[in-house]
């Protein structure tokens, strides 16, 4: 028989982080499951200037791995797999990971892992849109710069 959880946070960017610190610290045990970019969208940037609380820039990667142990710290657990079905219906949430396809109705008979929870949070965040040049493959994560809305501030400055 599957496990029941308090709580299952679908997502390990700086939401499903954050969620788990708060969770972990509330005595709810929480779960995070990774999905296949543990961090999130942060593991490919270099400097973090807008991070409340560090003056200097701090590395994505390291922020999401400082993320990561405070809310472990705490009790989270973290899953590396990813979330290929749901089902909401019922009143214990069920969640499935792994190669299960299918739908909500058979949940149960497919592939992957089962998790049944009482409450979920889903913090999926977004993927960024790439352009599809070599060179973004190439310096993904160096020093160089998308335009974004969080960096109008330097754009600004360099004007
Ligand atoms: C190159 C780059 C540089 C950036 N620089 C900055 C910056 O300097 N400052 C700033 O404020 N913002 C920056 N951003 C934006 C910032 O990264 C995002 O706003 C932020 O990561 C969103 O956090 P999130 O937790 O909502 O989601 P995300 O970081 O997108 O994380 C989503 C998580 O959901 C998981 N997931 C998705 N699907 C599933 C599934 N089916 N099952 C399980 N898990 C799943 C993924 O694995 C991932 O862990 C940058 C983004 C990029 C791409």
């Amino acid at each position: 028989m599957e496990k029941q959880y308090k709580i299952i946070i679908i997502g390990s960017g700086p939401a499903g982080l954050t969620a788990a610190i708060y969770a972990a610290r509330g005595g709810l045990e929480p779960i995070v499951i990774s999905g296949n970019q543990p961090g999130g969208q942060l593991m490919l940037t270099s400097d973090v200037e807008n991070f409340p609380g560090f003056d200097e820039p701090i590395k994505g990667p390291v922020l999401m791995e400082r993320m990561r142990r405070q809310a472990e710290r705490f009790g989270t657990r973290f899953i590396d797999e990813s979330i290929t079905e749901v089902d909401f219906i019922s009143i214990l949430l069920k969640i499935r990971t792994g190669s299960g396809g299918g739908t909500g109705a058979n949940i149960g008979s497919t592939d992957g892992n089962l998790f049944l929870t009482e409450s979920v949070i889903i913090a999926t965040g977004a993927s960024a849109i790439w352009l599809g040049l070599e060179s973004e493959h190439r310096l993904r994560g160096k020093e160089y710069r998308r335009a974004r809305p969080v960096m109008a501030f330097s754009l600004k400055v360099k004007m």
